[in-house]
């Protein structure tokens, strides 16, 4: 069995993994790097492809499927949640990007016409392969996938054990492999306990509301908005909770499939107490009156948020807190650690309160270290999806610590199982 890295390595964005045997050739995701232009993993020859597997709806992993779709037809597998909320994220990627694309909603189109769906421990046949979804615990829907050959191999995709409020954690038992490609977003360092960061959270959103303020709370579509929500309905905020952009389709999904939703009870739960901003109206009367505001885009580049934060930012007793890392550059670093707010042709300083809240849905450091420690077999270990520090520093672990033959690959490394 061969793998080629063909992106996320040394890198957070475009991840991609080509898995040849035999006659059969697969891809493991196949995302884009967001920046002002938006950057592929290394082509593939769509051809010989027999198949994509997509571990999660994020573009970092699926933004860049339907170019395989151009004047060819591969079979895509993933889970329905997962084909449901990556169509949405593509469709509104399109849109945004299109002049910068080769594909447009035509190819997204096609790739959903050929998207096969099937749930955890579902196992399932592509050539001369065995595959086959775990619970991956990141997001609704969100998969590692085991791939059977001669070798067996995991690749975790994004992942973590710690439990939230919609999902119980990654499903790890995986038994004996001979290759882990595991992601090290945060090889470095351990989050914060939820309980405690929870905590803080709730109350911080209290006292800027019952002081007359207003809170945005910047989150990502897929997955951070609703966990937001379901946060506060877990502690029983009692004021008013608006939700808007496409954060609103994706909580209708989650709640229209349960499946994919460890703890159903507190999300429709915070469905019951949320309020969705369907037009201007309500964007007016969200932003007249005390009460948190949930909205993507999670670092402020673009999304609703934007209509909310030039004015909140004047604000002294109002608030924006940001609730994910905020990737160097991007408006939400910017106003974090420069307090201003820099988006379209505004650069306005920020009056209001600015906190960051990581409600991560990747592992930490002790995760990411217990998940190795748990492969029983002799594994090669391959460390992806983080900056070059974090990837080399769990494969560094991962030699020294459990003695495992462990590499940060680079882009276009091929190697032979
Ligand atoms: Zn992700």
């Amino acid at each position: 069995m061969e793998i080629t890295f063909l992106g996320g390595c040394l890198e957070v964005g475009r991840s991609g993994i080509l898995v040849s045997y035999k006659n059969t050739r697969i891809l493991l995701d196949y995302g884009v790097m967001l920046n002002d232009h938006p950057e592929f993993p290394m082509p593939v020859e769509t051809k010989k492809l027999n198949a994509v597997i997509l571990t999660h709806a994020h573009l970092d992993h699926s933004g860049g499927i339907p170019m395989l779709y151009i004047n060819r037809n591969p079979k895509l597998y993933t889970t329905s949640m997962t084909r449901d909320t990556a169509a949405l994220l593509i469709k509104d990627f399109i849109k945004l990007s299109g002049q910068y694309l080769l594909f447009e909603n035509q190819e997204l189109e096609k790739m959903l016409r050929n998207t096969r769906t099937f749930y955890y421990r579902e196992p399932f046949t592509v050539g001369d392969l065995e595959i086959e979804l775990v619970d991956a615990g990141h997001i609704p829907g969100s998969a590692q996938v085991l791939v059977n050959g001669d070798k067996t191999l995991v690749y975790t995709g994004d992942f973590t054990t710690i439990k939230t409020r919609m999902l119980d954690g990654a499903d790890t038992t995986i038994g004996d492999v001979d290759a882990v490609i595991i992601e090290s977003t945060y090889a470095h360092e351990d989050h914060e306990p939820r309980p405690e960061l929870e905590k803080k959270f709730v109350k911080a959103c209290r006292e800027v509301v019952e002081n007359g303020g207003r809170v945005l709370v910047p989150a990502f579509s897929v997955g951070r908005s609703q966990e937001i929500l379901c946060i506060l309905a877990a502690h029983n905020f009692p004021y008013t909770i608006w939700l808007d952009g496409m954060a609103k389709k994706t909580l209708e999904n989650y709640l229209s499939d349960k499946r994919f939703v460890d703890n159903v009870d507190i999300l429709e739960k915070a469905n019951r107490k949320t309020r969705f901003v369907k037009g201007r109206r309500e964007r007016e009367t969200a932003l007249s009156e005390p009460g948190v505001i949930v909205t993507p885009a999670g670092m402020l580049k673009g999304g609703p948020a934007l209509y909310y934060a030039p004015e909140i930012v004047e604000d002294e007793k109002s608030a924006i807190f940001l609730a994910s890392f905020q990737i160097p550059g991007t408006p939400g670093e910017i106003l974090l650690n420069q307090g201003r707010l820099v988006v379209d042709n505004l650069d306005k300083p920020a009056n209001c309160i600015v906190k960051q809240f990581r409600f991560s849905g990747h592992a930490g450091r002790t995760q990411l270290h217990d998940y190795l420690r748990k492969i029983e077999t002799n594994a090669k270990v391959f460390t992806v999806h983080g900056e070059p520090e974090m990837c080399k520093t769990l494969s560094t672990w991962a030699q020294q610590e459990l003695g495992l033959e462990a590499t940060a690959p680079r882009i276009n490394d091929t190697i032979t199982l």
